[in-house]
């Protein structure tokens, strides 16, 4: 297990800077973290100085800092005597990505619970946006609607809307997705747009399913933000962090993102676009639908009722030769053909894929139809990831690793560490807030050879593992040490063959 060894190597040098400054020096995966410490200095602050207040000594404010230089700086902003200790940056950082969470995301308290009156959907619709909800569903029981959210990617209850006021219910969805209220037998897809009260917007795409209980509802929530990620923000490992940046810095072949529905993969798409975008390049896109909008790029949000097709957007695009393309997914041979000649005639090609794994992504291709030479010629690298709960960081409790623990994630004799879930007012049962686990497959010519012999599943894994590609699994266990997620995630999201290939 080498997941281990930065964050070692990382504290060795938090605590050489200590000392040479004279600062006491803190492993913070050990600390308890104070919210009322936390609120003394503004996030964007945090950010910039890399500082965070975490508790408190009698009325001194403890600030640990990565970089000791940084002190004077915080010392304007908090008004009250100040402790700094040192911390390892990438727990500084670590602590950060969750603190940026936690300012996003709120928890489901906030939301009616039980029966609800009569329109109240709509309050429940903003209340459920603003906990930081990804999908609704309004189910057709015997009772009414089952009203269920989907949060930090599980669905829950949350409500039930009775029978006799769920006719109404839907009509009003579909009054504001500009449906037509008359017709109940065939489904129908909208869209609207909300504002929550703290100022928040919202797309909503609506799909009302006529079922045999009645009518229901499936709306997908994305937030209007003004931001794109970068790619630091996507809770990448720092060595595959520059690893990606070198390959979407080089703009050569394709890089594909893999990973089930709701994974994060256009996510982390956005975030490499973010990194390129820059007003000398011809960038284009092709997406469904646009989460975020790039000033000074070509985004085309498909809508097939009127034409606009995947396909057909991307005909139009190739035909002006752009220096990156971004296509929302492959979904068939035709997206995926066209999509991987425009990489050899030199496109950056970025895309996504639903497959299990990173060797996925060429099975897959080469299954789809996707001529051999094409798909060793233009794939660059391919990362897959999933997403999993991130530990509440002001709950969390830290514990020795078990021995079955060590015996099942291959761990040494030393002194490991992993984290328990708990739950407080701050989160949702000791969670709040996602994270993603990666792994990230760089293409090599042995890689590529194999592509060319139609080669299986097995043998791309076996030989991508043996030239340092680490599983889903590796990344997930250095961050459940690294006290950023459990055991019991990993095992809920990656599934028995990763941890059957780690164990080989
Ligand atoms: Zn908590």
């Amino acid at each position: 297990m080498t997941a281990t060894a930065p964050a070692t190597a990382e504290l060795a040098r938090a605590r050489g800077l200590a000392q040479r400054s004279q600062l006491p020096w803190v492993d913070l995966d050990a600390e308890t973290i104070d919210p009322s410490a936390v609120a003394r200095l503004p996030f964007e602050l945090m950010a910039r100085y890399l500082a965070v207040p975490i508790g408190f000594s009698g009325e001194t404010v403890r600030v640990a800092i990565a970089d000791p230089a940084a002190c004077e700086l915080v010392a304007r902003e908090i008004p009250a005597s100040l402790e700094f200790v040192v911390a390892p940056r990438d727990s500084l950082m670590h602590l950060l990505d969750s603190l940026r969470q936690t300012r996003r995301t709120r928890t489901l308290v906030a939301l009616p619970a039980g029966e609800l009156g009569p329109e109240l959907e709509m309050a429940l619709l903003t209340g459920a946006a603003e906990a930081g909800t990804t999908d609704l569903h309004f189910v057709p029981t015997e009772l009414g609607l089952s009203v269920r959210a989907r949060i930090d990617g599980l669905l829950r209850e949350i409500g039930l809307i009775p029978v006799a006021d769920a006719p109404g219910a839907v009509a009003r969805l579909k009054v504001k997705s500009q449906l037509d209220i008359t017709e109940h037998r065939r489904a129908q897809e909208g869209r609207m747009r909300i504002n929550t009260s703290s100022g928040r917007e919202f797309d909503i795409r609506l799909t009302v399913i006529p079922t045999i209980a009645g009518e229901g509802a499936a709306l997908r929530l994305l937030e209007h933000t003004a931001r794109p990620p970068s790619l630091t923000e996507v809770g990448l490992s720092a060595d595959l962090q520059l690893q990606l940046e070198r390959i979407v810095n080089r703009r050569r072949g394709a890089l594909l993102v893999t990973g089930p529905t709701g994974s994060g993969k256009s996510t982390t798409i956005y975030a490499a676009l973010n990194d390129i975008a820059d007003p000398s390049l011809d960038i284009v896109t092709v997406e469904d639908p646009v989460e975020y909008r790039f000033d000074g790029v070509y985004q085309v949000e498909v809508n097939p009722a009127v034409g606009v097709t995947f396909e057909s957007t991307l005909r139009t695009f190739l035909r002006t030769d752009p220096d990156v393309i971004a296509v929302g997914e492959m979904r068939d041979l035709d997206t995926a053909a066209m999509t991987l000649k425009a990489a050899l005639a030199g496109t950056f090609v970025l895309s996504t894929l639903h497959t299990y794994d990173a060797p996925g992504a060429i099975t897959r291709l080469l299954d789809i139809g996707v001529e051999p030479y094409v798909t060793a010629a233009t794939l660059t690298a391919v990362l897959a990831q999933r997403l999993v709960r991130r530990l509440c960081i002001y709950c969390r409790v830290r514990r020795p690793a078990t021995t079955l623990e060590r015996a099942e994630l291959g761990l040494d004799d030393g002194d490991h560490h992993l984290f328990s879930a708990t739950g407080c007012p701050l989160c949702d049962r000791g969670y709040r807030g996602q994270l993603a686990v990666h792994q990230l497959m760089t293409m090599t010519d042995e890689l590529r050879q194999l592509a060319l012999e139609r080669a299986g599943h097995a043998q791309l894994r076996d030989v991508a593992l043996s030239q340092g590609m680490r599983t889903l699994l590796d990344d997930g266990v250095a961050k459940a040490l690294a006290g950023l997620t459990t055991l019991d995630e990993l095992k809920r999201v990656v599934s028995a063959e990763d941890a059957a290939t780690m164990a080989t």
